[in-house]
């Protein structure tokens, strides 16, 4: 892979420069800069998340595409990229689905290296539960596929559960108890703040523009092609144009006159206060509509599904908190003293399959990276190299042609609700 550093771009980190630093107490410069959004770019990117740096940085870093920009209406990293729960797995119920997430973890676990950026990836093991003889029936068919695919995955039961995590009500008492679990040794959380900036100043590094406060508010199309964008700080032409906008990807894919079939909801997440470090796997449990995790600071980190009203609001509700807390209380009883700090939601683009859809539009030169509802965290690294090869190239890498946007009107989905709906 080709790396080239710009001139101007900031310095390495490392553990010499650190103390140098604050030996001398020389700050460190902005990890990106800013500039005045030129007039043309090759490619512009809307959207500042993980998969539209991602995108950007790939272009640059594996193409040599440096007249880039990335156009964010807010700030890098402030939309799901910076609010999601930060689990990182590839146990997909689908083969195209496992091959794809695979290639993500994959990426993710060079990453850190890569982008000279402390990502802290921790792969500590991802278990989903089962309380049911169908959930069961279900974690044995993914298992398989799974492991077709070269990805550790395996149905384990009580006994091995308990030893994995012996906070957990294995016993008969419990509401719905616990049967068994799949088990994902690759799979872990990643910090994700860390993986956003490290995509951006990667990027920017290598020539990328990035641009905050810049919104997208008109797309312009002649003759069936994309000819720019039109936003809040003057027209930009572009003969290549990727939206990356998740949550608001209708809204944006308007403005071109492509209609897709993404349903917009909320999903909201908790943290606890910090608490002595008795938790090293990802815990999921389907029927309970519920998640957990202990962060590296001792926090535990709380989600469940989708809010069940389609919205844009980023409102946190009472609802959410108690039901997580009940539902959190029921695997694990002796957590009834930890108190819950803060919660917060973010928007998630649900698409009908709940798979994404990356890939080309009927726009010639308008390409579509989004409907990655509550999965799409984990995806950035893959979706970010294909959609770069892909604009580069004119040519759809295989390993994202299942979910191209024709698949909807071709009868082609991928199903993976039976591995999505709540495991993130
Ligand atoms: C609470 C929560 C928990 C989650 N947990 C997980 C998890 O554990 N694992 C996982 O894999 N996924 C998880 N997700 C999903 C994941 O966060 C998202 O799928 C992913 O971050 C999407 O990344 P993105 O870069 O496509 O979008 P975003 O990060 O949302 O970025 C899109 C950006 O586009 C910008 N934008 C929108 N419209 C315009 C415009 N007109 N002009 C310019 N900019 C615009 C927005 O401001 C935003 O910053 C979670 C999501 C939430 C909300």
């Amino acid at each position: 892979m080709r790396s080239r550093r710009s001139r101007s771009s900031p310095p390495r980190y490392s553990g010499f420069g650190l103390i140098r630093r604050g030996l001398t107490g020389t700050s460190w410069p902005p990890a990106w800069r800013r500039y005045e959004p030129r007039r043309r770019y090759d490619v512009v990117v809307i959207g500042g998340g993980v998969h539209g740096l991602a995108t950007a940085y790939y272009l640059a870093a594996q193409h040599g595409l440096t007249n880039v920009a990335v156009l964010e209406r807010g700030y890098l990293g402030g939309g799901a990229s910076g609010r999601n729960t930060a689990i990182i797995r590839s146990n997909y119920l689908t083969p195209e689905g496992v091959r794809f997430y695979d290639r993500s973890v994959r990426l993710y676990e060079s990453l850190a290296a890569e982008l000279n950026f402390n990502a802290m990836f921790s792969q500590r093991g991802h278990l989903t539960l089962a309380h049911s003889d169908s959930a069961l029936r279900i974690m044995r068919w993914r298992a398989e596929v799974n492991r077709l695919q070269g990805v550790d995955s395996s149905v384990i039961g009580r006994a091995e559960i308990a030893s994995l995590v012996p906070s957990l009500d294995v016993t008969d008492h419990p509401r719905f108890p616990i049967l068994g679990g799949l088990w994902h040794p690759p799979g872990g959380i990643i910090r994700h703040d860390a993986v956003v900036w490290g995509y951006a100043r990667a990027a920017d590094a290598l020539g990328v523009h990035l641009h905050q406060d810049t919104e997208v508010v008109g797309i312009d199309v002649s003759g069936g092609r994309v000819r720019g964008v039109r936003t809040n700080r003057g027209q930009i032409a572009a003969p290549a144009v990727v939206t990356c906008t998740a949550g608001w990807a209708s809204t944006v894919c308007d403005l071109a006159g492509i209609e897709l079939p993404i349903t917009t909801f909320p999903l909201q997440a908790a943290v606890t206060e910090p608490v002595r470090p008795f938790l090293d796997t990802v815990v999921v449990s389907g029927t309970l509509h519920v998640y957990v995790s202990q962060s590296d600071r001792g926090e535990l980190v709380f989600g469940a599904a989708v809010d069940p009203v389609p919205s844009y609001s980023t409102r946190g509700s009472l609802e959410f908190t108690e039901n997580v807390a009940a539902h959190v209380l029921e695997l694990m009883p002796a957590l009834a003293q930890v108190r819950i700090l803060r919660q917060w939601a973010g928007l998630c683009d649900m698409t009908p399959d709940f798979s994404p859809i990356i890939g080309p539009t009927p726009v010639e030169g308008f390409y579509v990276d989004v409907g990655w509802g509550t999965y799409g965290f984990k995806a950035g690294p893959v979706a970010g190299e294909a959609m770069a090869a892909l604009v580069a190239t004119g040519k759809t890498p295989e390993l994202i042609e299942p979910f191209d946007l024709a698949r909807f009107t071709d009868g082609r989905l991928v199903g993976e609700r039976g591995a999505a709906a709540v495991g993130h």
